[in-house]
């Protein structure tokens, strides 16, 4: 064990990149901010509105007022947008987005039903009579699209990858699907809603509308209209590992955008910055090879495919940086990380800093792949025992018969076997790789005791 002046050595030696600043409000405050919103137009009727009359239709309009609330919020929840989320990380803010899209499904959907449900006895016929009456109003239309919609563009979500359709155009579709919802929400909830005479609250969905709908302007728009002036050029595309790219692009003009080793980029190879055409894909070089940036791809699909034959020189915009997958404001005296297949891409990232770095506390890597050809940049980990206290494991699910080294995948026996049962809790664990392995590294750690805060993952699916 470290002794308090060796301790204090190995939180120094954390170096620059720890020190660096994470944008996003504190989580407290995003919570907070959410809940003041959400609950606001509630307020507003409560405090401004007639006196209730009938329970079902003011628990209707309760409901569908903090759905349509928190509809509009999922506009600047869509993970583009550092300055508030950034703090929370993309993946967490995603998989919030996509389990809150079906409260507010529950909530939408309630509300023709809560309306009608007075009529349900003693005759159950009147509360399906007013109900066709609500779908086939003329004057309803607006709710009755914006009632379908959603249902359609939850469920599209939801079996996103089922659907023959390419992520592109679901993309264009879920964010085209969600514009005409708001609005035709607007609509409805201005012309007929139950406290649609109140200016306070009319002002109130009129302002949380136009946020919802500039927001996503920004990110379609304004954004890729600024990547114009900061064009990249792709400078090096080489294969280094089975079917797994190394790409680097440069910034044409200035330092190419100012990053944390381990977070991720949206890369535009060879399209216009208005294109949809852009991945997720995280950086594997360090802030101090800029103007370079580099990711890790594995062909994976119709893009990731062909990546390979994508010419030297071509025009490449890049929108970033995003997550948390960072040493930024995290101190450990020792680092151990975990990783499978094409998710060392982060962690060689987070590595080659320790290393500039010279990191004094332990390292330790754990590595899975299935076959030896499939290992990356190993001359380069295997130097690393130069610069760094580093412990590599290099471990194969399907080793050739000469393989030396560990066999199996990280299950808890390989980990405790190369960690040697020590999961010190001042620690920092990094996770990436498939999403099983992933899981059940998480699930060791935490059984073993290290306090959740102190293991950093990061998905590359998020459904
Ligand atoms: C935060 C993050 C970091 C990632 N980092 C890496 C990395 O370093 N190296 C790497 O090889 N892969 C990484 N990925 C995965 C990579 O983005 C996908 O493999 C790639 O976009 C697939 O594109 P495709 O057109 O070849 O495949 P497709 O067949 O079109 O898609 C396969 C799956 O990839 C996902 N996907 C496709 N396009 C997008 C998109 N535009 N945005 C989000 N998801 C998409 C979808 O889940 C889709 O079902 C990362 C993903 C995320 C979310």
């Amino acid at each position: 064990m470290p002794n308090d002046r060796q301790r204090d050595s190995m939180l120094r030696s954390a170096g620059a990149s720890w020190r660096r600043r994470r944008r996003g409000l504190a989580p407290w405050l995003l919570v907070g901010l959410y809940v003041a919103i959400g609950l606001t137009p509630l307020l507003l009727a409560v405090f401004r509105g007639e006196p209730p009359v009938d329970p079902f239709r003011e628990l209707s309009s309760g409901v569908v007022m903090i759905g349509f609330a928190m509809m509009l919020l999922q506009f600047l929840l869509s993970g583009r947008f550092r300055r508030i989320t950034g703090r929370v990380g993309a993946d967490i803010t995603i998989l919030f987005h996509q389990l809150i899209a079906w409260v507010i499904l529950v909530f939408v959907v309630a509300h023709p039903f809560l309306l009608s449900a007075p009529g349900l006895w003693p005759n159950p016929g009147e509360a399906v009579a007013t109900l066709r009456g609500m779908f086939g109003a003329n004057v309803l239309l607006s709710g009755v699209i914006a009632w379908c919609l959603l249902i359609l563009l939850v469920v599209m979500g939801h079996w996103r990858d089922r659907l023959p359709m390419r992520y592109e155009f679901w993309r264009l579709s879920h964010g085209l699907g969600a514009v005409v919802i708001a609005l035709a929400s607007l609509h409805h909830t201005l012309s007929v809603g139950g406290h649609s005479g109140d200016p306070w609250l009319g002002g109130f969905w009129i302002v949380l509308t136009a946020a919802a709908v500039v927001s996503l302007a920004h990110v379609y728009v304004v954004r890729p209209a600024l990547q114009l002036r900061r064009p990249y050029r792709l400078v090096s595309n080489r294969e280094i590992g089975d079917r797994i790219w190394e790409i680097q692009v440069e910034a044409e003009r200035g330092r190419a955008i100012d990053f944390a080793a381990g977070q991720f980029i949206w890369l535009n190879l060879g399209h216009s910055p208005f294109s949809l055409m852009e991945h997720p894909f995280s950086l594997s070089s360090t802030p101090a090879d800029r103007p370079r940036l580099a990711v890790t791809v594995r062909e994976s699909g119709d893009f990731t495919n062909r990546i390979g034959e994508i010419p030297l020189g071509t025009r490449a915009y890049v929108d970033g940086p995003y997550g948390t997958f960072t040493l930024a404001r995290r101190r450990g005296t020792g680092v151990a990380f975990f990783a499978g297949g094409v998710g060392l891409g982060p962690i060689i990232g987070l590595l080659r800093e320790l290393a500039q770095e010279r990191y004094e506390g332990p390292v330790y890597l754990l590595y899975g792949n299935r076959v030896e050809t499939q290992i990356l940049y190993r001359d380069e980990l295997e130097a690393m025992r130069d610069t760094l206290d580093f412990r590599l494991h290099l471990i194969l699910s399907e080793p050739s018969a000469d393989w030396t080294g560990r066999v199996g995948e990280l299950t808890p026996d390989v980990i405790d076997a190369c960690l040697e049962r020590r999961f010190p809790k001042d620690w920092l664990y990094f996770v990436c790789g498939p999403v099983p392995m992933m899981e059940s590294v998480e699930e060791t750690l935490l059984a073993r005791g290290v306090p959740p805060r102190r293991i950093v993952s990061e998905r590359f699916k998020y459904s």
